[in-house]
């Protein structure tokens, strides 16, 4: 197979040095191995994509110096493609929507009879209020899917449909260092990850469906992306098994810091590329700046 990796920003912000290391690191590893460079634009929060930070996005990426093949794939363009997949989910039983507010979930967790609050990936564990019995969970399959509610995946039956565990190769490393074979056991994917929302009320989809969707449908060989990733990787690892989707290999990279230690985020405009670029710097410098 093809070694194809790929670029994924989400259009919410300016480009900064982590992002420029990621795409310029994917992009090297593709150039090595005769493979492919996709971009692909995770659009699907509407509220916060804007086509200038797109704009912005493919600006910056061609003057680092890279290329990729046009037309690059559009989450906001793929949304049937998404609730398909999240039909077939409902019909098999593995998904219920759930009404709880931040605030209910937080109150729910903070229950004595729940011990210490726990987060996963996506922050607090869902305590799981609205997840149905056995018996109603199957009731729901056969209605029809809600289309205007959130519904999360019901994490005790997916693990019971894919086994007792998944796995990857990681072919960088994780935040603690792990590499290789990493297994993903039923227990943790239940318990430090608990029933994720798969289709956000705003979206029709989630980051965690979409990205399992997409990597397949472009065929991606190799994920590379930074450890900050690395625990959602549990999930969509267990999705491509829910889906019979092949799993790709992943490589997390390290993140790029602040001078404070910092993770940067999209609001930290100090390091965005634009920034350099304006005051003078060039693609090798920022290159440099990111240990490449
Ligand atoms: N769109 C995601 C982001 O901007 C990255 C997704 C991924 O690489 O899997 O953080």
């Amino acid at each position: 197979m093809t070694f194809t990796t790929r670029f994924a920003p989400s259009p919410t912000g300016p480009l900064h040095l982590g992002h420029a290391y990621s795409a310029l690191l994917a992009h090297d590893l593709a150039i090595q191995a005769g493979g492919t460079f996709l971009l692909r634009i995770e659009d699907i929060d509407l509220s916060r994509a804007r086509p200038e930070w797109e704009a912005m996005i493919f600006n910056d990426l061609a003057w680092l110096g890279l290329a990729w093949p046009e037309p690059v794939m559009r989450q906001s363009e793929r949304i049937g493609v998404y609730q398909a997949v999240l039909d077939d989910l409902w019909a098999r039983g593995l998904l219920y929507p759930c009404t709880c507010s931040r605030r209910d979930i937080q109150s729910a967790a903070a229950a004595p009879q729940e011990g210490a609050p726990m987060f996963g990936p996506d922050g607090l564990i869902y305590p799981g209020t609205c997840r149905p019995t056995e018996a109603a969970a199957n009731a729901l399959s056969r209605r029809n899917r809600p289309t205007d509610l959130p519904l999360r995946l019901n994490m005790t039956r997916a693990t019971a449909a894919v086994g007792e565990e998944v796995g990857f190769t990681e072919k960088g490393q994780g935040p603690e260092g792990e590499a290789g074979e990493i297994r993903v056991t039923a227990w943790q994917l239940t318990h430090g990850i608990g029933d994720i929302v798969l289709a956000r009320r705003d979206m029709g989809t989630s980051y965690h469906l979409s990205v399992v969707v997409d990597d397949a449908a472009q065929a991606i060989t190799r994920v590379v992306r930074g450890q900050d990733l690395f625990e959602a990787t549990a999930i969509h690892v267990l999705l491509q098994a829910l889906l019979d989707l092949p799993h790709p290999d992943y490589h997390h990279h390290r993140l790029i810091r602040d001078p404070a230690g910092k993770r940067l985020a999209k609001r930290d405009d100090a390091r965005a590329i634009a920034r350099f670029r304006e005051d003078g710097a060039s693609p090798s410098d920022i290159r440099a700046m990111v240990g490449l």
